[in-house]
């Protein structure tokens, strides 16, 4: 059988069984398939092996074990990566075997937070604003508050709810909740990262929730008396085609629509 020709393992996973999502349960350790084979060389890799690799990867487009160059697509072609470039692999998993999976984003974007690990967090929140992960976005902005020194305490939030995500059109937190219709997200961001706005040009139903949560009010408190107000509201934050919260709002049409009517985004 082959093994990983980074770390020269067998190609397997084994789970935790102590991990609440494993369905068998049990005492037992299951072990699952592991097994991606880059299609240019076959060599086979662990999928976090290459993952490990992925800035050497995406640099040199080449095979870590073998040095064989992985490019395939054709520039100019109708691929949907922008480059045109493709790494294509066969990975065999848990979920079964998938053929022709192309793995280049993936490693594209594992070698950018390698290099920038202060936004991973950034891209978490990004994560949980589309599956509509309220209390996750929360825990994500409150850990990184408290963290911080006292005075502080409104920058992370500040730096996480306005990043723009180089990997997705410069899209921030709030652009994703909105192409994603999540509206309790939607409500969420603008309520802690719009420090100009007063709680009265909220919907009287968002305040009250809001309000009935102490943490989330506290977060406000501390975020709109502590940073000034320049340049750092959600709303004003393009994406990399020039369009704020409140563009994306009209383009996804109602109930987006009319919320950018709202007296938040006077
Ligand atoms: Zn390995
Ligand atoms: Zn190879």
């Amino acid at each position: 059988m082959a093994t990983c020709k980074a770390c020269q393992e067998p190609l397997t996973l084994t789970l935790d069984p102590a991990d609440p999502e494993i369905r068998d349960g049990g005492e037992e350790a299951v072990m699952v398939p592991d097994d991606l084979e880059l299609q240019a060389c076959g060599c086979h890799f662990h999928w976090q092996c290459l993952l490990d690799v992925a800035p050497q990867v995406t640099t040199s487009m080449h095979c870590p074990a073998c040095d064989t160059s992985l490019a395939s697509g054709h520039a100019g072609s109708s691929s949907s990566a922008s480059s045109g470039q493709t790494i294509l692999t066969n990975y065999a998993s848990e979920d079964g075997v998938q053929q022709d999976y192309d793995i280049l984003s993936v490693l594209r974007e594992e070698a950018y937070f390698a290099q920038h690990p202060e936004d991973r967090s950034a891209k978490a929140l990004h994560i949980m604003s589309a599956e509509g992960d309220v209390a996750g976005i929360m825990d994500v902005l409150m850990t990184e508050a408290e963290d911080a020194e006292e005075l502080y305490q409104a920058a992370p939030v500040q730096r996480l709810t306005t990043w723009r995500d180089p990997l997705n059109g410069g899209q921030t937190a709030l652009h994703v909740a909105i192409v994603n219709r999540q509206e309790d997200v939607f409500w969420l961001l603008l309520w802690v990262a719009t420090p100009g706005v007063p709680e009265t040009a909220f919907p009287a139903e968002i305040a009250r929730r809001a309000n009935s949560q102490v943490i989330l009010s506290r977060m406000k408190t501390v975020y709109s008396g502590q940073i000034d107000q320049g340049g750092m509201d959600v709303r004003f934050v393009r994406d990399d085609n020039g369009r704020t919260p409140g563009d994306l709002c009209r383009e996804v049409g109602s109930p987006f629509s009319d919320f950018a009517q709202s007296a938040v985004f006077q």
